[in-house]
């Protein structure tokens, strides 16, 4: 029997992989890639989508397609448990696969209430899709009347989403929106001050108000209500509240690390199976806790390859060096960014230039695969 390599989810730490399907196949070896959707959509350029820069096209990558041409399986549906000791994955759908290596890149979510999901006023900032959804609706209300969209969360993604909705009601030059970001006790908290003001700085330009009088307490379709019982009335709000590493690890039992992430070695290989690695957001890097951003799963790709193919083939594996302080730009809409490397740090259009540039030439690389 052929050994069967699976992949849970196509995201941006299996893109190297995707890419090398037809090597695993030409050397005798199964391949199936799980995912909820044939797409794979590229999260640092979602606010940019939003605010209409890119088209939905311009920041996707079709993994079934590039799955199906080199000889692999693509199943649509969701990975959501698995049995480290049959060796079995379970999806949604109520199917089983087994494996004999698999690697784990599902990602993470904004965890809210399901009542909330399905009101039709209330998006979360992940998965990717969902702003897209939110883009188009908030189109037809623009049209409409003047309305209050509000950002509940005080990190880069609501910033960038607070942004971008200003930039695409710009665009429909119709009802300007008031746009809040609800962003607890302060404003990107995390980052150093030279970053916040800023950031601070080119949102207030705009109108747009930062609320740090404390947090959110509740979220009703049409109300935010904070700590103090002070409530607000609104017509859209964004969840972007931190993100969670997909659930599928805890209700496998395998071991996790403080965030429920996928506990892994310098190997990106589970600390107890070994014959399950993992990459991104979904994963906790066991010498050292790695932030949520795109950089790392982007930097995990050679070593997970090169990982997948030895582990098929009983070779010695790589380690995983996480590598420099890597370079954060935000993308403030309106064409305006704001830069972080090192010590240097500044905002302004030649920030948003570089942002679309680096993104643009790594859309443009993978979705080359789709055509070759
Ligand atoms: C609004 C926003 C803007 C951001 N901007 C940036 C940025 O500019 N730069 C940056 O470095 N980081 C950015 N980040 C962080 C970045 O999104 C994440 O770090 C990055 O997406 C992690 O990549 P990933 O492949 O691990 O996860 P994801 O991008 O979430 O991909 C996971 C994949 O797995 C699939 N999947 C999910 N669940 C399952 C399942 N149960 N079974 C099978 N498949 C599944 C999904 O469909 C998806 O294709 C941003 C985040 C947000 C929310």
């Amino acid at each position: 029997m052929r050994k069967h390599l699976i992949l849970v989810g196509g995201g941006h730490a299996h893109m190297m992989t995707l890419e090398n399907i037809g090597k695993f196949v030409e050397k005798g070896f199964k391949v199936t890639v799980i995912g909820p959707s044939f797409y794979h959509y590229y999260s640092g350029m979602g606010p940019g989508m939003l605010g209409g820069t890119y088209s939905p096209d311009d920041i996707r990558f079709a993994t079934k397609e590039v799955v199906q041409k080199q000889g692999g399986i693509f199943v649509r549906d969701k990975a959501v448990r698995i049995d480290p000791e049959k060796k079995e994955v379970y999806t949604e759908s109520g199917h089983a696969f087994s494996y004999d290596v698999l690697s784990f890149n599902a990602g993470s979510y904004v965890p809210m209430q399901p009542d909330l999901e399905k009101s039709g006023t209330v998006y979360s900032v992940k998965p990717i899709e969902k702003l897209m959804e939110a883009s188009e609706k908030l189109k037809a209300l623009f049209a409409e009347r003047k309305i209050r969209v509000d950002i509940v969360g005080g990190g880069p993604s609501s910033a960038e989403v607070a942004g971008n909705v200003w930039q695409l009601a710009k665009k429909m030059k119709r009802h300007k929106p008031d746009i809040r970001i609800f962003a607890g006790k302060k404003f990107m908290a995390r980052f150093p001050e030279s970053i916040r003001s800023r950031v601070f700085f080119h949102l207030s330009k705009r109108g747009i108000q930062i609320i740090e009088t404390g947090y959110v307490k509740d979220v009703k379709p049409d109300r935010i209500i904070l700590d103090s019982g002070e409530g607000f009335s609104t017509d859209f709000i964004f969840m972007a509240l931190g993100v969670k590493p997909s659930a599928i690890f805890e209700a496998s039992g395998l071991p996790i690390g403080p965030d429920k992430g996928l506990l892994v070695n310098q190997y990106l290989q589970s600390v107890k199976y070994p014959e399950i690695f993992g990459g991104g957001d979904c994963i906790y890097f066991k010498d050292q806790a790695l932030d949520k951003v795109g950089v790392y799963a982007v930097r995990q790709n050679p070593v997970l390859l090169h990982n997948l193919m030895a582990a098929l083939e009983g070779k010695s594996l790589e380690p995983f060096d996480p590598g420099p302080e890597y370079l954060l730009i935000f993308n403030l809409g309106g064409g305006i960014g704001v830069l972080k490397k090192k010590q240097i740090v500044f905002g302004g259009k030649i920030a948003f230039m570089i942002k679309d540039y680096i993104d643009v030439k790594f859309m443009k690389k993978f979705q080359a695969i789709e055509k070759s």
